[in-house]
């Protein structure tokens, strides 16, 4: 995302102004009704010539006392000011700014002065865009590559500090039915509602993600393999009850599940499986899961 998005997207994008010779009194009051932190200083012909912030003016009392609100913009702004202009990038503008201790920017066409952005601004659209980057589109659950990596974060909880966790793949029975006979909308809305399924069914600290088309799993932290079992179960039969409706037909569908345990070793230790690896051991029980019927639960043998 760049600057220039960022200021496109907001009412009174214009940056707010003073002059160097208007009185700290007249800066304050602008502050105060905008309701902004700073305040960039142009001379007569519109160029910037400095910023004036609300620091400034915590120092200028500090050093002035009573008189300060007489004296002018100029004897307190900021006059070597760092400016950015609209086609840079959003992340790039925060680093700059926190590696500078800077908290407003002001944001340059050529020599026009076209806004001015806050870190908290910028801390704000950072945080929505890392959001969007980690959650799948159709269904607001972590995609594939944040789900990996929270899997990858509760694993080594698990291992360190010998706490049970559980990992569940679960996939759509014949999915490619319903697409087939419904169309693929159809397909997006019976994958939109299991994602909710997800969000009911199971505990806030559960991590669901899908993984991609109409594969998904999730993690239970602090959960043996029986206990996950009881939450697969419980959403095994919400998704039986559920019926979507589609122009007035009524699709229901099922899943199967392959649910396995993090770290097992000898006597209960931890093992020496990586993430991957059990991934790929509760996949190969999903399989077994669709093998069998499908929808149910196919657990490792020990655990059943
Ligand atoms: P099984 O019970 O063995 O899992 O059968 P299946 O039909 O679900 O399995 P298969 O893997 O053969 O088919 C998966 C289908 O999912 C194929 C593909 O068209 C469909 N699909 C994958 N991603 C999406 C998606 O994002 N939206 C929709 N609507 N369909 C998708
Ligand atoms: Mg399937
Ligand atoms: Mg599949």
């Amino acid at each position: 995302m760049l600057i220039r998005d960022l200021l496109a997207g907001r009412a009174g994008a214009d940056a707010k102004g003073v002059r160097p010779e208007d009185s700290l009194r007249e800066a304050a009051g602008r502050m105060a009704s905008h309701n902004v932190g700073a305040l960039v200083v142009t001379d007569d012909g519109g160029k910037l010539v400095g910023i004036v912030s609300e620091r400034d003016l915590a120092r200028a009392i500090a050093r002035y006392g009573g008189g300060v609100a007489d004296r002018p913009v100029s004897d307190v702004m900021t006059r070597s000011v760092i400016t950015c202009s609209g086609h840079q990038g959003v992340a790039d503008m925060l680093s700059l700014m926190t590696a500078n201790h800077i908290r407003h920017l002001p944001v340059l066409e050529g020599d026009r002065l076209v806004g001015m952005v806050s870190t908290r601004e910028l801390t704000q659209a950072y945080e929505a865009l890392q959001a969007q980057a980690n959650t799948d589109a159709l269904t607001g659950l972590s995609n594939r590559r944040h789900f990996l990596e929270s899997l990858d974060i509760e694993w080594a909880r698990s291992r360190r500090y010998g706490r049970p966790l559980s990992v569940a793949m679960i996939d759509v029975d014949r999915f490619k039915r319903v697409n087939d006979t419904y169309g693929h909308e159809a397909g997006d809305r019976v994958l939109s509602v299991l994602a909710r399924h997800f969000d009911r069914q199971l505990r806030a600290v559960d991590r669901t993600g899908r993984l991609g088309g109409e594969e998904f799993a999730a993690l239970f932290p602090e959960t043996d393999v029986r206990g996950a079992r009881v939450a697969c179960d419980r959403l095994l039969r919400a998704i039986r009850g559920t019926e979507v409706d589609i122009d007035g037909a009524k699709i229901s569908f099922t899943v199967s599940i392959g649910l396995t345990r993090a770290n097992p070793g000898p006597d209960g230790n931890p093992g020496t499986e990586d993430p991957a690896a059990i991934l790929k051991r509760a996949d190969g029980l999903l399989y077994a899961a669709k093998s069998q019927g499908r929808d149910r639960i196919q657990m490792d043998a020990s655990a059943a």
